[in-house]
């Protein structure tokens, strides 16, 4: 019988870890990449939970992969009060508990491994600097036009990102989506070599600041705070060291400081006719909680399930049962999910809250270990 064709458009994280998962299922992927991978050179590091560090190492992506890994053990919160003073005001220490709060990578380094091990897998072909805008009827499947030729599939996922005109084309209705009316800031700092495995939270009076270690003398930066009409690199760069000063020894901003306009994206319809979206183009939320490719993560495993049982019951895996089953499974707590990551980050940037709701938080380890499980595994329904 001939194998099931699957495309994957997009070539950043969802869609590279997407074709390296399914390309363990017995079908055909097509992995189209727009352009030289995204992320190459950019600065951006990534935490990913222990449950999805280990969904991501069942997938053999490389033997260095654990080396690229950075293990983060406690992560301490700090709230800033009126007179500008910055406190600790919460405190988890995993230290001496099996599981690590998180794991930082840097995108590039991931990418590249993926890349490669892409490179070698048989059943996945690349298609290199190929911008799709349209996805065509094509008798029952569905088709996509590649150098004059249309190439059907039975499935097709888009993993382009949230801002991408393809997806605007196709689905149109019932999203909701707001922008935050914020940037990200995000850099590399080196500084003297420490025991560096505490990853921190500054909720500051305009913006949360969080310091993520990658190695003993790297922290990648990422500073989510508001638009202000003033604001340029040189002021964003002295009130960064200002605030680092106080945990790291001689710091100095090794990499360009890259913004971007941060939104939350939450879509009603996740399919439509043999057309799944994936990754950031199906959900979008604010980075402070560090969870938006882990929440891919969890639905690729989902996915890779699903399609894996319909194969080998020799069902057609783009059809809208199967599509709208894999719907059921993922939108409830992916909603859930979005929605109290929302919630939170409200909470924790209101001036009376911050501190008061983080220091109580710190209180209670029931609500220390709930908060750290459904960080690692998501809503478990
Ligand atoms: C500052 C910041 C920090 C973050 N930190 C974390 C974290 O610590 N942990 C975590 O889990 N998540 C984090 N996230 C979220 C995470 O970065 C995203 O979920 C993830 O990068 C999304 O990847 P993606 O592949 O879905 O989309 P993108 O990275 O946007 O990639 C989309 C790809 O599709 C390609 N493309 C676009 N249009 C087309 C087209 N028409 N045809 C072909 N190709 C196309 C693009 O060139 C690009 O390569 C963070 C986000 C931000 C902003």
């Amino acid at each position: 019988m001939e194998k099931q064709k699957i495309c994957i458009i997009g070539g950043s994280l969802t869609g590279l870890l997407t074709a390296i998962s399914l390309s363990k299922l017995n079908c055909e992927i097509d992995l189209i990449i727009g352009g030289a991978p995204k992320n190459q050179k950019s600065n951006r590091t990534i935490a990913i939970s222990e449950s999805n560090m280990n969904y991501i190492n069942s997938l053999n992506i490389s033997k260095s992969l654990s080396k690229n890994i950075w293990p983060c053990s406690v992560m301490k919160l700090y709230s800033q009060n009126k007179n500008d003073k910055v406190s600790e005001v919460f405190h988890l220490d995993n230290n001496n508990k099996p599981k690590k709060i998180f794991y930082m990578i840097e995108n590039f380094r991931i990418i590249k491994l993926m890349m490669d091990k892409i490179k070698k897998i048989k059943s996945i072909s690349i298609i290199n600097n190929e911008l799709i805008s349209d996805i065509y009827d094509s008798g029952l499947l569905k088709s996509i036009k590649i150098k004059n030729n249309y190439h059907k599939y039975n499935l097709i996922i888009i993993c382009t990102g949230n801002n991408s005109n393809l997806v605007k084309n196709i689905f149109t209705k019932n999203t909701i989506e707001n922008s935050y009316k914020e940037k990200s800031l995000t850099t590399i700092i080196k500084h003297d070599s420490i025991k560096n495995n505490i990853t921190r939270q500054l909720f500051l009076n305009d913006g949360i600041l969080a310091l993520l270690p990658i190695s003993n003398t790297k922290t990648s930066i990422v500073y989510s705070t508001k638009e202000l009409p003033n604001a340029n690199e040189l002021n964003f760069k002295k009130k960064i060291l200002y605030h680092v000063k106080s945990y790291l020894k001689n710091p100095i901003l090794i990499a360009k400081i890259k913004s971007r306009d941060l939104s939350i994206l939450i879509r009603n319809n996740y399919y439509k006719e043999r057309i799944l979206l994936f990754g950031d183009t199906l959900h979008t939320i604010h980075p402070f909680v560090g969870q938006g490719f882990n929440m891919t993560i969890r639905d690729l495993s989902s996915l890779e399930n699903l399609l894996r049982e319909k194969i080998n019951l020799g069902l057609d895996i783009g059809t809208n049962d199967i599509l709208s089953e894999f719907t059921q499974k993922t939108k409830p707590r992916n909603f859930i999910f979005t929605i109290s990551v929302d919630l939170l980050k409200n909470m924790f940037t209101y001036d009376k809250f911050k501190s008061e709701s983080l220091k109580i938080l710190n209180k209670s380890n029931l609500a220390k270990n709930t908060f750290f499980n459904i960080a690692d595994k998501g809503f478990q329904f």
